[in-house]
């Protein structure tokens, strides 16, 4: 692909934070972006030069989209297979729509990852209630398609507790998969353009509140044979998924330190929103270089950093004491209703590179100024 030129147009599936912030990247390299979205005033179409707001099923509204856009990429993944191939058929969609197939199901996002030989929590795929009275518990039962934030899926420790979760999850069919013991959750976030070249960012540790995700450490504070470890198995899956664009791999790290992958999400990822300050170029940037052929940086970091999630009304009330607290770099999504468990903003602090604090530090880093006053 020939690099796209200043003033081209990047059309972006999907209207929320991740479009919005991959928008603001596009802008500073020269692009337009067009965000199709269902939904009126997102906080993409905020930012952004033009926006279809159409269903993602509704072909004449795809169609008129690819017409006015250069090259296509996602912030939202569960896009309709149909919508996907019109698209593709008519302009160059980037990751290719086989990955976001890959990613939108947990069965052939297992079996894919597996015969690469990548590990995983053991799993078996779940079709009728009789596949799941067969299987070893306790274990965690979940939709193969779907599922975010906890959505779709139950922890099953006995017969009837599965036979339930069974009945209550929806679509079917459902994967079982073992109960990791793990002592962290960790992810690592890698770009790779149409030239082959990789960048990745260093592996980081998000700990959730709720199932949501609340807190992010970069870099993780893992002993440096596992970070590299992790870094390996992630460019390992971007190589074998032939991947342009940007992909986020979740692993969890077992209480005896290996490394088993959770998930894998072909677009920016909440996990990486750190990389806006402690990175001279962002996860959204690596994306849009991606997609748009043009040269990727390295993914260094000059900071250390922790990122937390704002979410609902309750975080929210805490955003005066925020912007009046100094060291804390806020960034709202420009969504006008907090409703409980929807993520409103994040905010950053950075920390000069290699001493990010322990846990003590951490909790103190994240105060609030109780009296806001910058004068
Ligand atoms: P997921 O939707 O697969 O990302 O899972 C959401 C969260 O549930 C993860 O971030 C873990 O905290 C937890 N979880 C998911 N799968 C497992 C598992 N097999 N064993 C233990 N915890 C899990």
């Amino acid at each position: 692909m020939t690099p796209l030129q200043p003033g081209a147009t990047v059309g972006i599936i999907g209207g929320g934070q991740l479009g919005r912030m991959s928008a603001i990247a596009a802008a500073r390299l020269g692009f337009c972006s067009h965000i199709f979205t269902p939904e009126a005033g997102s906080p993409a179409s905020q930012v952004s030069a033009a926006t279809t707001v159409a269903d993602y099923t509704d072909h004449g509204a795809l169609t008129s989209f690819a017409a006015a856009v250069d090259v296509i990429t996602f912030e939202f993944e569960n896009l309709p297979a149909a919508s996907l191939d019109l698209l593709a058929s008519l302009k160059p969609v980037h990751p290719s729509p086989e990955i976001l197939r890959i990613s939108q199901d947990r069965v052939l996002e297992k079996n894919f990852l597996n015969d690469i030989g990548i590990p995983t929590a053991p799993w078996i795929p779940i079709h009728t209630a009789d596949d799941l009275a067969q299987a070893t518990l306790p274990g965690i039962l979940k939709t193969t398609r779907l599922g975010y934030d906890g959505k779709g899926q139950v922890l099953v420790r006995s017969p009837a507790e599965a036979q339930a979760a069974f009945d209550a999850l929806d679509p079917k069919p459902l994967i079982l998969e073992g109960l990791v013991d793990f002592h962290s959750e960790i992810s690592v976030i890698v770009a790779r353009n149409e030239a082959g070249a990789i960048a990745s960012f260093d592996p980081v540790e998000n700990r959730h509140k709720n199932h949501i995700l609340d807190l992010t450490l970069a870099p993780a504070p893992l002993p440096l044979e596992i970070l590299a470890e992790a870094t390996k198995l992630a460019r390992h899956i971007a190589e074998s998924l032939n991947l342009i664009g940007l992909l986020a791999v979740e692993m969890f790290v077992t209480s005896t330190g290996t490394l088993l992958v959770n998930e894998i999400a072909p677009r920016p990822h909440n996990s990486g929103h750190w990389t806006l300050d402690a990175c001279p170029a962002s996860q959204f940037e690596m994306h849009i270089r991606a997609v748009a052929g043009l040269p990727l940086p390295p993914a260094a970091r000059h900071s250390d950093a922790v990122m937390k999630n704002l979410v609902g009304p309750g975080d929210m009330a805490t955003w005066p004491a925020i912007l009046a607290t100094p060291g804390l770099i806020p960034h709202h999504y420009g969504k006008s209703e907090a409703r409980e468990g929807r993520k409103m903003a994040h905010f950053i602090r950075l920390f000069p590179r290699g001493s990010l604090p322990g846990e003590f530090g951490i909790e103190a880093a994240l105060k609030l100024t109780e009296k806001p006053d910058l004068a």
